[in-house]
């Protein structure tokens, strides 16, 4: 299982951060990290099970359901 953001649709909100600290960051200027070296939709490599968890988390938590879990 993987993760992917939609980052058109992502508003830099944060939740994510806090719900999957070790998955989600912002930068320095408050953007999602995950935007670096990638557009339009970013997409994670495999996660454990414990990132599953974690990226749950954050799909619940995103106020723009910009996130979802593939594969
Ligand atoms: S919670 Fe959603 S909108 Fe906010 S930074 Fe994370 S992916 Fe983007």
């Amino acid at each position: 299982m993987k993760f992917a953001v939609d980052l058109d649709r992502c508003e830099n909100h944060g939740q994510c951060v806090f719900a999957a600290p070790g998955l989600f960051s912002l930068d320095d200027e408050g953007q999602l990290a995950h935007r670096h070296g990638a557009s339009g939709r970013y997409t994670s490599a495999v996660l454990d099970g414990a990132g599953e968890d974690a990226v749950s988390s954050a799909v619940d938590m995103c106020p723009m359901q910009a996130i979802r879990l593939v594969g």
